[in-house]
């Protein structure tokens, strides 16, 4: 069952996100060479709560941390650790945050110092991929229609598209109906209603689109452990048009890239 919401509850979505965008602002300034990924965790979490949130996928089912910080061949859902980051790295920050009753969740992945060419071009091409896929999730239109244009601008690059991670809806809980691929068929799926708000989040590797799960239980990484790229944003389809909730904007000011 979806769960569509109204204005109202929207506009919370966007209030969390808000706190969110500037958590991740906060974790950009301090993403460089040398730096522990648990530090940038601590940062994130003090963030927001400080600013009365919660760190959505803190215990989530157990999860340990507020970010899921997955370095190079690893393509989501990795723990921050006391491994500092090095020259040539790359690493997704994904965060979540639970405000006034609702999440809101955005990811983005970061070069550390200089980055192979080719590492370079997965991650604008998998950022790419998300606003093609954004730019499909207009109302009266199908969740095949975001997957479709996610894959059609990522296949052409010979990447491999993570099948068994996908986006999904998000409001009251972190992870709601529908799940939204990252490949598919225009045309198919789920209807884009009024009140629809989903995450999209295109998970993209440089080569095989197999992966598998650590020992850990959580952290997912390519089989042929060459890197992976993630973006991510939530957004909100109306009738009138469809609103990006969540922002890469604070990232954007305060990292050197
Ligand atoms: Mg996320
Ligand atoms: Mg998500």
């Amino acid at each position: 069952m979806i769960n569509y919401k109204s204005r109202e509850q929207v506009e919370l979505i966007k209030e969390s996100a808000l706190i969110l965008g500037k958590a991740h602002g906060e974790v950009a300034k301090h993403v460089k060479v040398g730096v522990k990924t648990n530090t940038l965790d601590s940062i994130a979490e003090e963030f927001i709560r400080d600013h009365g949130g919660t760190p959505s996928f803190k215990n989530f089912n157990g999860f340990p941390a507020s970010l899921c910080i997955s370095l190079n061949e690893n393509v989501v859902h990795g723990f921050p650790s006391d491994y500092e980051l090095k020259d040539g790295d790359i690493i997704s920050v994904d965060c979540g945050v639970f405000f006034k009753g609702f999440h809101s969740d955005s990811a983005f992945t970061y070069p550390i110092g200089k980055v192979k060419e080719e590492t370079m071009s997965l991650l604008k091409v998998t950022k790419e991929s998300l606003y093609k896929g954004i730019e499909k999730a207009v109302f009266g239109g199908r969740i095949g229609d975001i997957a479709n244009a996610i894959q059609k601008h990522i296949e052409p690059f010979g990447y491999g598209i993570v099948r068994e991670l996908v986006g999904h809806g998000i409001g009251e809980n972190l992870h709601e109906s529908p799940e939204v691929p990252n490949y598919g068929k225009a045309g198919k799926g789920p209807k884009l209603n009024e009140g629809l708000v989903i995450a999209i989040e295109p998970m993209v590797n440089l080569g095989t689109k197999k992966v598998v799960q650590e020992a850990d239980g959580w952290t997912i990484r390519t089989a042929d452990r060459m890197p992976s790229a993630h973006y991510e944003h939530t957004v909100a389809i109306f009738k009138d048009g469809t609103e990006v909730l969540t922002t890469h904007k604070f990232i954007e000011e305060n990292f050197k890239f």
